[in-house]
């Protein structure tokens, strides 16, 4: 079966370039704060840095409900909402999803600065037009459209691949006549593959795939902008099935294609609406868990159209793994625990993808890093790098800090606990929360001391504390932001996918589930990256039928 694009398809297929660092919250201003207001300080403090809010509580949120669904046998849900039966205001604004086995593993970079909780009402409650008189759309509240279009404008600059696509579908619109369904993180960056997808001729309703994270602002500037977006950050459990089913469920029109983050949408429509099936051409998935469900419908026979497997990408895996992680192991353990980390001397368990990125981010700030591998490639590898190839045991009393990269369970167990020193810091970059064996350390002798947000200390009967970040979860998840770029990669895989599916010739797709890069034979990634007054133009040919790459430089 041919999978190459046609030259048309071809024009569309590709890419990116530059990274932000977001800078730290202000936990330590808000523990002085604190500490001041206990001692009877008046509590009238503002802030000096309007950005410097605390954050990470928001996202802890999110990562909470991650790890409650990632422990969620993957299964199809039996929904129970039932939509003429209007919830108690109480009710409604219970943000327990129990039921949902939405997106839980896919990235946020969520950080909503317009705080809308001196505004109680529902969305669903209010009746609300933007400027054109448009209603088609159930948000927090449209007049922070302006903001929301500062922080579009913003991603936007990170976003360089979706923007060269707009730029190219000037002439033609490779999506015209598709009409997507999406549920994803309603953000900055969805909303710039959304303007986007619109760009390239596609017609988007939108719902989020997580209670949590929309940032209302965005989802103000979205509809002010015409699109048809259901979302806003605290969504109930029933909001959130209501807000997919306002998606769907809508007079004079249907959806032909899916986006989907988590599977809800896609599962929702195969509950609810089967029928649709026959007009819709295709689904593009993200998530890991999303993805594991659509393997399951195929494997059972259910899967009636062609679905695009995006996580598995293998751009993706490299910037989700490698360098998102080799930035984000810096933030989260600089937002937690503020320490320096020159001289620190800090073991690796796993010298896979993550584990490459933690070990590279932390010797180029001056640390002293031992590796663990069971691989020997892998091993051989850090060899390789400059890095000490150690077993566990041989460090653990005299390492600063343990990264667990290596997907296993039960890698640092209470003996390692009880032997590191006092202040060793512990945490977790690898599998959701099975590395460290954090069950362990709930004995009647230890004493945990919750210090900040996402901050343990766990205290022996000798005095020794050992400062456990996220009680064993993805750090990164629960205490930093992912960088746009990361984002950018995913939604332009995401957005390449849809065209890819949109576009196929009959047969060139069955009902079954695809690895985007490996099927789609020639991805054409584009990189600009401004490096002070070089401009560097690379073209990358990557994935061809070949296999070849070539790279055009050009320095102006
Ligand atoms: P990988 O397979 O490339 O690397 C894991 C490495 O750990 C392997 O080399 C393996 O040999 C080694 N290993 C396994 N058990 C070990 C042990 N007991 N001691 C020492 N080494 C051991 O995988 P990866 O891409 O690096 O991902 C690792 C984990 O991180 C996965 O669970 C993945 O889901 C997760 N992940 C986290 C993030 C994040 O943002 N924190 C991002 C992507 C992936």
């Amino acid at each position: 079966m041919d999978h190459t694009p046609t030259a048309a398809q071809s024009k569309w297929l590709c890419v990116p370039q530059t990274i932000r660092l977001s800078g730290s919250g202000s936990l330590e201003v808000n523990q002085q704060l604190e500490t001041l207001a206990s001692q009877g300080a008046p509590q009238c403090w503002g802030s000096m840095n309007p950005d410097q809010t605390d954050r990470s509580s928001h996202i802890w949120s999110i990562e909470e409900t991650k790890f409650a669904h990632r422990t969620m046998q993957i299964q199809f849900a039996d929904q129970k909402q039932e939509f003429n039966k209007r919830p108690s205001k109480i009710g409604r604004r219970s943000l327990s999803r129990s039921i949902s086995q939405s997106s839980t593993d896919s990235y946020s970079s969520a950080a909503s600065y317009t705080d809308s909780s001196d505004d109680e009402t529902s969305p669903r409650d209010k009746q609300q037009k933007n400027s054109k008189g448009n209603g088609d759309f159930c948000i927090k509240n449209i007049k922070q459209a302006d903001f929301g279009r500062r922080e579009i404008e913003i991603a936007e600059q990170e976003m360089p691949a979706l923007m060269a696509l707009r730029k190219r579908a000037q002439g033609e619109k490779p999506l015209a006549g598709a009409k997507v369904v999406g549920c994803t993180h309603i953000t900055a960056q969805t909303a710039v593959l959304m303007e986007t997808l619109s760009a390239l001729g596609a017609q988007c309703r939108w719902a989020a795939c997580n209670i949590y994270s929309t940032q209302n602002e965005v989802a103000a500037a979205l509809a002010e902008g015409g699109f048809s977006v259901f979302a806003w950050k605290g969504e109930s459990e029933d909001d959130f099935w209501w807000c997919i089913d306002r998606c769907v469920n809508v007079e004079g029109w249907q959806p032909n294609m899916i986006l989907d983050d988590g599977g809800d949408l896609t599962h929702w429509i195969y509950k609810k609406y089967p029928n649709m099936f026959k007009k819709i051409k295709g689904i593009v998935e993200e998530s890991v868990t999303g993805v594991h469900r659509l393997y399951q419908l195929s494997k059972a026979g259910k899967l009636c159209v062609p679905a695009m497997n995006v996580n598995d990408s293998v751009t993706k895996q490299k910037f989700d793994n490698l360098y998102c992680c080799r930035e984000s192991i810096l933030d989260g353990l600089k937002r937690t625990t503020d320490v320096m980390f020159g001289g620190k001397q800090v073991v690796v368990c796993g010298y896979g993808e993550v584990g490459k990125g933690c070990c590279a981010a932390l010797k180029a700030m001056g640390s002293i890093v031992y590796v663990t591998e069971i691989d020997p490639i892998c091993a051989l590898q850090a060899c390789m790098d400059g890095f000490r190839l150690v077993k566990l045991n041989e460090v653990i009393r005299q390492v600063d800090i343990v990264i667990t990269c290596t997907g296993n369970k039960n890698v640092v167990v209470r003996e390692y606990l009880d032997r590191m020193k006092n202040g060793c810091i512990v945490c977790n970059m690898g599998h959701s929360n099975t590395e460290i064996d954090v069950a362990s350390l709930r004995t009647p002798e230890l004493t945990w001391e919750r210090v900040r947000s996402q901050v343990d200390h766990v205290i022996w009967p000798d005095g020794k504390r050992i400062v456990l970040l996220a009680e064993g979860r993805l750090l990164n998840l629960s205490c930093s932001t992912v960088p746009t770029f990361v984002l950018s990669i995913t939604a332009t895989t995401q957005a390449l996918a849809l065209i890819e599916l949109y576009n196929a010739p009959e047969g060139r797709y069955k009902q079954d589930v695809y690895l985007l890069p490996k099927k789609m034979g020639k991805i054409y990634l584009i990189i600009h990256s401004r490096i002070s007054t070089v401009f560097a133009y690379l073209c990358m040919y990557a994935y061809s039928v070949q296999h070849v790459v070539s790279i055009a430089c050009h320095i102006s």
